[in-house]
Formats: C-alpha cells, structure tokens, sequence
C-alpha cells in the first residue's frame, strides 16, 4: 500500500517512508492510498483471535512493505503483558447494559497514547534499516504532558534510536514531569526548558529546519524525526482496539454478528476518533461516532456548523490532553470525507492560515452528520459525571472520560437508547487524581500531589495504577534545564559529546 499526500503535493511513498518521514516535507500529511475494504464474514473470521493476532492482521494491510515476521516481533514485543497489565491489553468494563467502557490506559505510562508508542519504535527503527540508512534517528519531542512519558518509555532503549524530549519547566503537573524525569534507559534524555509550551515546539521546529545543523548531526551519524500524532506510524496502531472491542462484545453475545455499535471518543487531536473511523471504513458495523470535546469545543462547533473557527479564546480544563485548538488529524478526515480532494484541503487549510477560519460545504458537513455526533461537556457536567459514575457504579474515571461519558449521556437522552455503545478511556483516574478527588469530594485544601493520589486511594479503595504508585519513590535520573533560545546548544551537547 502506498501513502499519499493530503495536499497532493509529494510522490505516493511506501509505509515505511511515510513512517521515516512524520509528515509530508512540503506539508500536508500522508494517508493510505485506498483504505483496504473487507467483508463482514472475512471480519468476524478474526474473532476468537488474541490482541496481538488482530494487530498483525490489522497492520499487514497498511504496512504493505514490512515482511510478516516483522510485524509479529514488532507486536509482540510491544502488546504483552509486561507492558500491558490485562491480558486483554484494552478491556472492556461495562456498569449498564449498553454502555461499555474501554480501558485504553494498562500501559506503562496510564495514558491511550501507550498503545501507539509502545509499537510505532519499532516499526520507525525497522523504515529505517529499509531505506539503508545506517544512522542513528534522534527523536524530537516537544510535549505538553503526556506524550512525552509515553514516548520515553515507548523508545527507551530501542536500538539505533536516540530520544530528547523537552518540556516547558513551569507548564506540565507535578506528577507529568516526575514520570519524565525518573525515566531510565541508556538513550532517553528530558530537557526543561525555561519557557511555555509553544515555546518547546518553535524550538523543535526550528531545529528541523535548520540546514547547517541537520548537515552536522548528519555527519555525525544521526538524523531527526518526530513521535507525535501526525506521524502514520501512530495512527494505525489505533485501530487494532476498535476491532478487539468489537469481537469482545459479539463474544459476549451483548451483540450480534455484524450488529452496529455506537463509539465515543474523548478527542483532542483528532488522531483517536480517526483511527476508529479507519475501522469503519475497513467494515467495521458502526451507527454513530460521538466526537466529544472539553470547553475548548472547535469540533463541536465544526460538525454542527461546518465551519472551523480558531479565533477563540484557549481554556484550560481538567481534561488538558483535549485543550487543543489545532486538530491536526481534522485534515486527513477531510481528505476521507470528499474522497481526496487535495485541491479543496489545500484551499481550507490555506484559508485556516490567513483567516484563523474555514468553512465546509453544506453537502459535506451532511455526510458528516449520517456518521458524526459532536457533543461537548463543560467542567461542572465532567465533574458531576466522574462523581455520578463513583456513586452509582464503584468505577473511577479520569477527567478525559468523565467528557466522553457526559457527551454520550446528551446524545443518549433522545436518540438510539437501546444501541451498544463503547467509550473510550483514555487515562486512568490516578494520572488525575486531583481533578478526580475533588469531583468526588468537593476543593481540596491538599496541595501535595502524592498526598492527594494516597487520598484517593484511601477514600475508593480502587487499584493504583503501577505508572503512579512507584513513582514518589523514583530516582530522578535526568537534570538538565535550559532557556529557549538555548535548546540547540543543549542537544549538541548529548548528540557531539
Ligand atoms: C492525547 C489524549 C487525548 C486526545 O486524543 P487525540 O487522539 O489527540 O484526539 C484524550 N485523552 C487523553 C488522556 C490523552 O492523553
């Protein structure tokens, strides 16, 4: 299968390059060719298949290029049950009959985004033995909280990789910049940057675009590349769990074969929601998505209206890892929904740049309603949701869940009450335990983050993640700290000395 461009501005590329790459160097984002179509009976083939067995299957569609066996190592190394502590890897749990919660966050670092970079190192370190190159890849990541933990862990101590990471000293929670500055590994280095988040991400990009200094770190033996979302190799492991829940649920005879199902995402960047779509598009029997947003609620406002309108104020909320205003996998579903037309993307996205807006036609937003639900929560309904779900069900949620449940719940009040529905879980309660206790409890006085993680425990009695338990007691292993205009001379001094 070959990748194109969203913007068809780039020469179709192989999985791996696409992977190699990140995004599409003259902008623009790269997506499969043609989504592979299979039939419900070739689907439900897979049914009584295991987590990784469905990943391999899943993944040799859309990484035409790597052999079988690679693939397989790839997943095993990544799903077992070392890294992931169900033997199911993303189990579901309901509390009503039709509502099924997907734990998303049995990963190492108690976020969804485990299970994208739990595997996509190895398939990165693999693209690139493909293309002959023999250097060692550096990874750049600029993180607002979460991506970069998973990300540490995801690389620490691949071969032939080298991962930095830097964070806005003053702008990740307490417990966020713990897990990143207690990480091990022999090739994982966390740099604080004296600065906000923006920032981080001018430096990195920066970076990427500075000729003399790729010229040196190529001599050197190394070369760049980036981890986040709108790289190919993050989404498509994304839509192994889609099928997993799916088979799960006809197994449990909650469903019946080819039966459709509603899915509910807490959604930042879009890149989750995508993946589930992919799913459908490859078969999957889905009726509605809810696409569920904080206060920052752009998509929201994007699916009812069709207009996209970045000029609006930027809230921070208790779900952080939703406070986006930028979507950037909005772009390839674009791309999907008016079967390729790079010419109309280029003309939105162009409009976006100029005028901080873009605005959809009316035929187009329709067919994004026959499948998508926009629904958004404010704090107080998040809140009143995570306390609900305590009360009456002895089930902890974190903030991110807590939207999708109060979004699902406004869809449910007047349309297809008796469908099965899955919701995403995309962290786990005690990665927010703040947030969490005082949805319970009411304001805390507590400032000490362990202390209120312990509160937590004590008042639910529910399992502590092993991201969290551990981590007061963690040795901090990486010290370094700069300025913003210092970053370059940071990394010169890991990659040169
Ligand atoms: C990243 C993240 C999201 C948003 O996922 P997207 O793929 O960006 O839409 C939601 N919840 C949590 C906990 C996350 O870390």
């Amino acid at each position: 299968m070959k990748y194109i461009s969203t913007r068809g501005n780039y020469s179709p590329v192989s999985a791996s390059e696409a992977i190699k790459l990140g995004m599409v160097p003259e902008g623009g984002l790269f997506v499969p060719e043609k989504v592979p179509e299979l039939s419900l009976e070739k689907i439900l083939s897979k049914k009584d298949n295991s987590y990784q067995e469905i990943a391999s299957w899943i993944l040799e569609y859309f990484l035409s290029d790597f052999d079988k066996g690679e693939i397989k190592n790839a997943v095993n190394k990544a799903y077992n049950n070392e890294n992931f502590l169900s033997e199911l890897i993303t189990p579901l749990v309901s509390f009503d009959e039709n509502t099924y919660i997907m734990e998303l966050w049995h990963g190492p670092t108690a976020a969804f985004k485990d299970l994208a970079l739990q595997l996509m190192p190895y398939l990165l370190n693999k693209a690139v033995k493909k293309s002959g190159s023999n250097k060692e890849i550096v990874i750049l990541v600029a993180t607002s909280g979460d991506t970069g933990k998973a990300a540490l862990e995801g690389f620490k101590d691949v071969e032939g990789v080298k991962i930095i990471v830097l964070y806005p000293e003053n702008g990740v929670s307490k417990i966020q910049k713990d897990q990143m500055i207690t990480t091990g590994g022999s090739n994982t280095e966390v740099i604080a940057v004296k600065g906000n988040f923006d920032d981080c991400q001018n430096a990195v990009k920066k970076i990427f675009g500075d000729k003399n200094f790729n010229k040196k770190i190529k001599n050197n033996g190394f070369q760049f590349s980036s981890a986040n979302s709108i790289n190919w190799g993050r989404l498509v492991p994304q839509i192994v769990y889609y099928f997993a829940a799916y088979f799960y649920l006809i197994k449990k005879e909650v469903i019946k074969s080819g039966e459709k199902i509603n899915i509910t995402v807490p959604t930042g960047n879009f890149g989750n929601i995508l993946a589930a779509y992919y799913a459908y598009r490859m078969g999957l029997p889905v009726n509605k998505f809810i696409c569920a947003s904080n206060e920052n609620k752009i998509l929201t406002d994007f699916i009812r209206s069709g207009k996209y309108d970045i000029k609006r104020k930027f809230k921070k909320t208790i779900s952080p890892s939703m406070d986006i205003l930028i979507s950037s996998n909005l772009e390839r579903f674009l791309f999907e929904i008016t079967n390729h037309d790079s010419e109309r993307i280029n003309h939105w996205y162009k409009q976006l740049n100029e005028n901080g807006e873009f605005e959809i036609d009316e035929e187009n937003v329709n067919k994004i309603n026959e499948l998508f639900v926009g629904k958004y929560a404010t704090e107080g309904e998040t809140k009143e949701t995570i306390k609900q779900v305590y009360n009456n069900y002895d089930y902890l949620i974190d903030p991110h869940t807590g939207v999708a449940l109060s979004c699902l719940g406004k869809y449910r009040n007047n349309k297809d009450k008796l469908k099965t529905n899955v919701v995403d879980s995309t962290a786990n309660p005690y990665k927010f335990s703040k947030a969490v206790l005082e949805s319970i409890k009411g304001e805390l006085k507590e400032k000490d983050d362990y202390k209120i993680i312990n509160k937590l425990k004590e008042l639910t009695d529910t399992p502590m993640h092993r991201a969290l338990a551990e981590l007061e007691n963690e040795s901090i292993k990486h010290y370094r700290k700069t300025s913003k205009d210092k970053v370059k001379e940071e990394i010169s001094d890991i990659l040169f000395k």
